[in-house]
């Protein structure tokens, strides 16, 4: 067993204001699984790069017994992170991983996937959440790309005040992530905050980033973001970072990336650049030349 570094905490001289809190919308997806679009459709453009959000929660085997059957998906990444659960993927590039608690998958579907997500489980709770990242246009048409890290293999570490971190993407204090991405540069962390503890992160100003509450409540620059809200950090030129502060025990995402600015064009699980190149994807898929 490793045990996790400790570190000086991040010191943020400007810290990032809140500019909206959101509620996310219940809905259900996949073979009636039932979920929080947390992230949703219009915030894409403010959220660059990120194109979705989704909490998953429930100790209800009716609310996520049937998962999601084989579909597909071109031109994103999907990162899966399971709080609690069991969870298989398999997919038709012909990689297959048993996603458990504290574990993450992170796919890039690049041109084409058709995949499963399928829960290994017929009780018990099942929470994790499923992040869209997008792709620069350049490598929209990519080879499909797949890896899976169990929480035994995530970096980790926790800071002085006590605050314990998991990097899944980008940098914190030092520590790289599990991945790492060029283009949009995320960063992605899962922090656990103490009672009485704050966290400090150095952020580029330009950088997309919000922050969602699973657990507790906390505080970014005085203003209260409550459980299962998701607090957008405003940009600007001045700040060099955020200071999230816990008077409770608090769990939270922390999902940061600097935007493509490119025309984002959904439709269901494609997503690209132009209404053509949606089509394309459509037909590419009817016809059996997705992952072609
Ligand atoms: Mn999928």
């Amino acid at each position: 067993m490793k045990t996790n570094p400790v570190l000086p905490n991040e010191q943020i001289s400007q810290p990032r204001q809140v500019e909206q809190v959101v509620a996310g919308k219940a809905t259900s997806d996949g073979a009636g699984v039932k979920l929080t679009r947390v992230l949703t459709q219009p915030l894409q453009r403010r959220l660059d790069p990120f194109l979705m959000l989704d909490a998953f929660g429930s100790d209800n085997p009716d609310d996520y017994i049937a998962g999601f059957p084989d579909h597909p998906h071109r031109g994103f990444e999907t990162v899966t992170y399971m709080i609690s659960g069991r969870m298989l993927h398999r997919d038709s590039a012909g990689h297959e991983g048993l996603l458990e608690s504290g574990g993450v998958q992170w796919m890039t579907a690049g041109r084409g996937v058709i995949h499963s997500e399928i829960p290994q489980q017929e009780e018990g709770v099942m929470e994790g959440f499923q992040l869209w990242l997008n792709l620069p246009g350049r490598e929209k048409m990519s080879a499909p790309w797949y890896r899976d890290f169990a929480a035994a293999d995530l970096p980790r570490f926790v800071t002085d005040a006590g605050v314990a971190v998991t990097v899944i993407a980008g940098e914190s204090h030092g520590v790289a992530g599990a991945v790492t991405r060029d283009a949009t540069a995320p960063l992605y962390l899962d922090l656990h905050l103490p009672a009485g503890t704050r966290f400090g992160q150095r952020l580029p100003p330009e950088h997309n980033a919000f922050v969602y509450v699973y657990r507790g409540e906390v505080a970014i620059a005085g203003s209260a973001v409550p459980a299962l809200r998701m607090a957008i950090l405003a940009n600007d030129p001045r700040t060099d970072g955020l200071l999230i502060d816990a008077a409770m025990d608090a769990r939270v995402l922390l999902i940061a990336g600097k935007p493509l600015n490119e025309p984002i064009v959904q439709h269901g699980p494609f997503v690209m650049n132009t209404e053509k190149e949606i089509h394309e994807a459509v037909n590419d898929f009817r016809n059996g030349r997705l992952l072609a």
